[in-house]
């Protein structure tokens, strides 16, 4: 045991004793990098910490014919540098805008994803790919969708005990370009005020089909599936996508904070669509 002034940390030999831990009340660590701010705050006060970043079972990336499937603890570092991310570059350009490398060789996938932060720039490309989280827990193993994993802002479907396994996150077929964009206050270390993900399939220039996920306007990333199908049959130029700015901040239930006016939040994100029109090359 281990104690760091805010709180005891239990280092499990395994999985299971991890999960045993969990189930006790113990909260999963992985990079601590949102953790250790809620418990400096003092929001949250878990009897104890159970440290999971360093069992080998959670840090696994691998390779496979259809999916990838990432270990939970894997830092945004090690995805980052591993064949993951050149197979996956929705997955690469969205944790390349998260924070800094220090946070980066730090902060965790899973740990991402169990913060549940409309603002979590790795929910962008979980949501794009259709990933299944793979859950353990003292009743076992289970998988749920990303969607109907993340509930709201800080909420999950984690149950007491339950720790993220991995991530399998499938390869989407063919070959669809691939967009992300933050807007925040400021040009380092920006928590987004709002951001678009895409992925396109094209033919000579024309958007075949399209997945679009917003973060930060919504109480959960949002998939504005009208939007996808309007995109389908047009030319990709900002001109021809223009009349859909306004179809896609519909689609966004922001709130107003100390970032950003919800009203701003709405106009951003709608010309983010235009945005990624020009940042895509249609023949590239
Ligand atoms: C300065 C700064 C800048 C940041 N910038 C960004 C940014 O640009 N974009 C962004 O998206 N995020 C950002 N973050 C937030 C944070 O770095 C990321 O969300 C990170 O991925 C969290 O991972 P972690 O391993 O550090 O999580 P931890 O802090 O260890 O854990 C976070 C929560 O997840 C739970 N948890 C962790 N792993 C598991 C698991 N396997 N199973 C069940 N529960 C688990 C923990 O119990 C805890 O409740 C920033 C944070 C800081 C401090």
């Amino acid at each position: 045991m281990h104690t760091t002034g805010l709180a005891e940390i239990v280092r499990p030999r395994d999985l299971a004793e991890a999960v045993r831990l969990a189930a006790e009340g113990g909260e999963p660590l992985a990079g601590g990098t949102d953790l250790f701010v809620r418990l400096r705050k003092g929001v949250e006060r878990p009897p104890f910490l159970v440290y999971i970043g360093d069992l080998p079972e959670l840090r696994r990336i691998s390779v496979g014919e259809s999916k990838v499937e990432i270990g939970a603890a894997a830092t945004h570092a090690e995805i980052l540098a591993s064949p993951a991310a050149a197979r996956l570059p929705i997955l690469r350009l969205a944790l390349e805008a998260i924070a800094s490398p220090a946070i980066r060789a730090m902060g965790t996938l899973g740990g991402n994803l169990a913060n549940a932060s409309p603002a979590g720039d790795g929910l962008i490309p979980l949501y794009l790919l259709g990933a299944r989280v793979n859950l353990v827990g003292p009743d076992g193993e289970r998988a749920l969708a990303v969607e109907e994993f993340v509930l709201g802002p800080g909420k999950t479907a984690l149950r007491p005990g339950e720790v993220i396994r991995s991530l399998d996150l499938p390869f989407p077929e063919g070959a669809p370009r691939a967009y992300f964009r933050k807007v925040g206050r400021r040009r380092a270390l920006i928590i987004a005020i709002a951001s678009l993900g895409a992925l396109l399939w094209l033919r000579d220039g024309t958007i075949e089909r399209a997945r679009l996920a917003l973060g930060s306007v919504a109480p959960t990333v949002v998939r504005p599936r009208e939007v996808e199908q309007a995109l389908v049959g047009r030319p990709l130029a900002p001109d021809a996508l223009a009349d859909l700015v306004e179809a896609l901040s519909a689609a966004t239930r922001p709130i107003s904070d100390l970032r950003a006016s919800a009203g701003y939040r709405r106009t951003v994100a709608g010309r983010l669509l235009l945005d990624l029109a020009c940042t895509i090359s249609p023949g590239g």
